[in-house]
Order: structure tokens, then sequence, then C-alpha cells
């Protein structure tokens, strides 16, 4: 989602009971009632995704879900932990001075005071490393890694000669998915959740031709097996999967390229995925039209923006505008905004609060999260209702 050197991710329904006098045809009954009912409701989802809080951080994250988030109407929270937990399932995959139990817990009660839905995040497949550090998953179990021939350099640059942005795992290793599905069950499971969200953004390396059990095979349907492998898992559980969109648009043929949309082969796997798998489509530098193209695959799509806030409000305007002028079939489909964020969630709060060392960019963040979702006293509030730009 982040580029590592350009840092580039009603009508008033009738109030009253119809007058027995009042006597109208059923096509007129249609359209007073069903069709402004689920035009001017407000999105069913208004989310934040970022990077779950470090363990210095917690208290102030929590307070600021509470005093902040919530008064703006937020309903979700995709929380991006990985190994920022102590696992008990594979505690040798903790990361440094992880989150605790009870640190969680604090994220789940205040969640759940304010009914905000709570998502983990794991990244599954891609974004097994980052920049010249290895994940994790890849640096416990090397085995998994899907391109071992690709050593990680002492000094990361992009482009580099092996195509090197992140590391993924092979979907095909016997193994890996018994150690990734602790992981997901564990956090799941901590965060009582009913949703999680696997990631599975920039997937460059998939289906490598060097890979014993996945060279030669189509990375449409390798991509599709994995997303619907890990679907399958969490729907014993009664829990959604939720992934990026960028891998089911074809790169090429829509001109969005390598990075917000795929050119390495996967996007056929649009066509071979649950219809239950909930599209998160990011886009940072204009609102692309992409979230007709999963609702018109039957998929439930939130938009994504980032860090410019004109643009996010081009998100929220796109969506209320497909919500509205769509028929109802598909109107339900277009779930709402998520706003994402790239860093360091105590940086978030920093802008948010009028930090003078905030950065553009996360001053821009901070400035969408207030203008998509405004509190009611403030001057944009009418706007968020009219789905108007300011
Ligand atoms: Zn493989």
């Amino acid at each position: 989602m982040i580029h590592p050197t350009v840092l580039r991710k009603g009508n008033r329904v009738l109030s009253g009971p119809i007058r027995s006098s009042c006597f109208l045809p059923a096509f007129l009954l249609f359209f007073v009632f069903i069709v402004p009912l689920h035009a001017e409701n407000p999105l069913p989802v208004r989310g934040l995704c970022v990077q779950a809080p470090s363990k210095r951080g917690l208290d102030r994250f929590v307070q600021f879900v509470d005093e902040q988030l919530a008064p703006r109407g937020l309903n979700t929270l995709v929380l991006r932990f990985d190994y920022n937990f102590e696992y008990e399932s594979h505690p040798e995959l903790r990361g440094r001075n992880p989150l605790s139990l009870d640190d969680v817990r604090k994220i789940v009660n205040v969640c759940r005071e304010h009914e905000i839905q709570l998502i983990p995040q794991v990244n599954l497949l891609g974004h097994q490393s980052w920049a010249g550090s290895l994940g994790n998953l890849l640096r416990v179990y090397p085995q998994f890694d899907e391109t071992p021939h690709v050593k990680m350099p002492q000094d990361y640059k992009w482009p580099n000669p092996d195509g090197l942005y992140c590391k993924s795992y092979c979907p095909l290793h016997p193994e890996v998915h018994t150690v990734v599905f602790d992981i997901v069950d564990e956090i799941v499971a901590t965060c009582q959740a009913t949703a999680f969200h696997a990631g599975m953004d920039e997937v460059f390396y998939i289906g490598d031709d060097k890979c014993p059990r996945c060279r030669d095979q189509d990375k449409g349907e390798l991509f599709a097996d994995e997303v619907t492998r890990i679907r399958d898992h969490l729907a014993k559980n009664d829990c959604k999967l939720w992934i990026w969109g960028d891998r089911l648009i074809d790169g090429k043929t829509t001109g969005l390229g390598m990075w917000e949309a795929a050119t390495n082969g996967t996007h056929g796997a649009i066509g071979l995925i649950p219809k239950d798998v909930v599209i998160c489509d990011w886009h940072y530098e204009r609102a692309s039209p992409t979230p007709v193209l999963f609702a018109l695959n039957g998929f439930h799509v939130l938009t994504c923006p980032w860090n410019n806030p004109d643009v996010s409000m081009d998100h929220l305007e796109q969506m209320k505008w497909l919500r509205q002028h769509s028929n109802r079939k598909l109107a339900e489909r277009f779930d709402g905004v998520l706003l994402t964020y790239w860093s360091g969630v105590d940086s978030l709060i920093d802008a948010y609060e009028g930090s003078e060392q905030a950065s553009e960019g996360n001053r821009g963040a901070a400035e969408s999260l207030k203008r998509l979702f405004p509190l009611a006293a403030e001057p944009d509030a009418p706007a968020q209702q009219d789905g108007q730009k300011n």
C-alpha cells in the first residue's frame, strides 16, 4: 500500500402510519418506501484501518477511540496486529514487546462500549517482508518462503533486479496453513471478532518459476484458491473474510498499473472467489470507479482513501452516489468508507491533535478523518449527511 520510495494507501421515510384513507398505487408505494429507504440511510460501514498500537501507546489509543473516533460515528476499526500480540499458539512468532491479552481486552472493551466492530488484520500470503526486513513468519519458518532464492538486501532499493517489493509465503506449502490459521484463530478469538482482514494486497511474488509447487500454475487460480481456503477456514466459526481489492483488478486494461491493481495475472481470481468476501478497494490519488466492478461481480465493497482529504471526500461522495443511483440489490453492496493509515497510530493521533512536527501526509490523513467523519457539532456535519463536497 505504501510504495517504498514514493510513500505511495431517507427521502424522509414516512414517519407516521399510512392513513387507511390514503390509497396509493403499488408502484408509488415502491418509490415512496423502497427506493428512498436504502438511498438515504447512513453508510453501513464508517471505518478506519490502522496499525495496532504499541504497548506504550495503548492507553492513548484507547482514549482516542473513546473520545474522538466514537463521537465521530465510526463503527468499524480494522486493526493491523500482525505479530504484535503475545500469541500462545506460536510464541516463536511474537514481535518485540507485543500486546498482551489484557492489553487487547482494553481495545475490545472500548469498541464494544461504542458498538464499534473490531476487525483484526494479519497479512497473509503477501507482505511477509518490508523493505530490507523479513517478517516474523518467514524469519522463523524460512521454508515457507515462495522465493528463497531472493536474498534480503542490506540496502533495500526500489526498483531492484529481483523485483523484490515484499516476500510472499508459498500458498501450496503443506505446513504453512497449520501455522497461520493458528495465528488467525487466536487473534479472532481474542478480539471476539466476526470478521478478519487478511490483507493480501500487492502480492507480486506468486506462482514463482522456481517454486517446485507453484510454477506453471495459473496465478489467478493460485490467488483465488488461497482466498477461498482462508475464507472457508473462517466460515467454520461464522467469521467473514475481508481483503484488499488490488489483486482482483486488471491493471493493464484499466491503466491502474501494478500497485492499486494487478499486472501479474492474479486478476482472474475475481470470478473464482466466494462472493461473501468483503473487498476493501483502495485508491489514493483519485476515487477510481472500481467499487462498481466489485459490486457488479457480487461483492460487498468498501472504498478506501488515505491522506488526501479532497480525494477522501471524493470517495465518500462516490459511495453515496452509487448507493443512491443503483437498484436495491446493487446499492446494498456499496458498504461504505474505510480510511486507511500507514504509519504508526501514534503519529496519526499527533497529527490529529495538531502537532507541528507532523508530516504533510500525516496531517492529510488526520484531516481526512475529520472531514469524512465530522462531529455532529462541526460545520462539516451537514455535508456528511448530504454527501456534498466541502
Ligand atoms: Zn509456491
